[in-house]
């Protein structure tokens, strides 16, 4: 699963667009804080695609719920379905399909 560190899309102050730099180039809104909750979401999806690996799936689940409500992404959201298919005691099959995206980089 593609995954990278993003910053969040765009300033909360004047909504222009972010450039990495912990200040706002439009406003000067200082985004440190903003930027350090992206780094922490961004940590707990690599724990959680570890996670899948080593088939502790509750604690993929966990780690994806978690980094979704710090910085919300598109592949955060595909990493909560996949470890909650995964959780479900249903089916072997999604356990290893979850397995296998999770080593995909
Ligand atoms: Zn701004």
């Amino acid at each position: 699963m593609k995954d990278a560190l993003r910053s969040p899309a765009g300033c909360p102050v004047c909504r222009a667009r972010l450039r990495g730099s912990p200040r706002c180039s439009r406003c000067g809104a200082d985004l440190t804080a903003l930027m350090l909750l992206a780094a922490h979401a961004y940590i707990l999806r690599r724990a959680a695609r570890q996670s899948l690996r080593q088939s502790d799936y509750q604690a993929a689940l966990a780690s994806a719920q978690a980094a979704q409500r710090l910085h919300s992404t598109a592949e955060g959201t595909l990493l909560c379905i996949l470890s909650t298919a995964a959780a479900s005691p249903l089916s072997e099959q999604p356990q290893k399909t979850a397995r296998n995206l999770a080593d995909l980089r």
